[in-house]
């Protein structure tokens, strides 16, 4: 499962080891040295999962926490800490956070948490498919790019569900018709060229990165 993940954290080799080992996993990473840094990417970007650090210059984690639910956002927020006492941890779950990791962690504990919490994401909302910036909702058939809403046809929309079903498999051309055209399509198979052209216009249509990569001689697969 791929998802976007804003890192908060001022100790710079600490984040960048955070940022390596999760884009390891898979995941696309955001990262902010500083409390105001944080927020502002955390409310632009909605990110599927914020990993804060308890201190930070500015605005502490805490106090994201705080300002991040009193708007609603129901983000999965894992604190980091370097604090172990039980008071400051009712406190960073009073705020908000839904977990809480002790520094010094391992980088496995760290990891099994965000999968928790990504499954449990996942698990709440079936409906959504993700992939990097890429949000797929089916049971209200919108697709956003980061915040940007896409407009697709009916055809565009089931192929762009059936690549995100599949993330970084290569789908050949012969199952993408089967599956999004149907086993009785008598058309032109150079349908799916069409289509694939339409639907990366319209996803990159700010410039942003190519999702869907042709793989020659087969057919297509979702990566970054
Ligand atoms: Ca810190």
């Amino acid at each position: 499962m791929s998802a976007h993940i804003l890192v908060v954290e001022d100790e710079i080799q600490l984040a960048k080891f955070i940022e390596l080992e999760l884009k390891y996993e898979g995941h696309q990473i955001t990262v902010a040295h500083d409390g105001m840094a944080g927020i502002a990417a955390a409310r632009e970007l909605h990110p599927d999962l914020l990993i804060l650090d308890w201190m930070l210059p500015g605005i502490s984690g805490i106090e994201i926490c705080r300002r991040l639910r009193a708007t609603g956002d129901k983000v999965p927020i894992i604190l980091l800490t370097a604090k172990d006492e039980v008071g400051d941890r009712v406190t960073g779950l009073d705020a908000g956070a839904d977990d809480y990791v002790v520094k010094p962690f391992s980088v496995e504990e760290l990891l099994a948490r965000v999968r928790a919490h990504l499954r449990r994401t996942q698990e709440i909302n079936p409906d959504i498919l993700t992939f990097t910036d890429l949000h797929l909702n089916r049971s209200t058939r919108e697709v956003y790019r980061g915040q940007r809403l896409i407009e697709l046809t009916a055809t565009e929309f089931d192929l762009l569900e059936y690549l995100l079903a599949h993330p970084r498999q290569v789908l050949p051309r012969d199952r993408i018709l089967e599956q999004v055209w149907g086993y009785d399509f008598m058309g032109d198979s150079n349908i799916i060229e069409v289509y694939i052209r339409y639907l990366r216009l319209k996803l990159e249509a700010n410039n942003e990165s190519r999702l869907i990569q042709t793989v020659r001689g087969v057919g297509y697969v979702l990566r970054e």
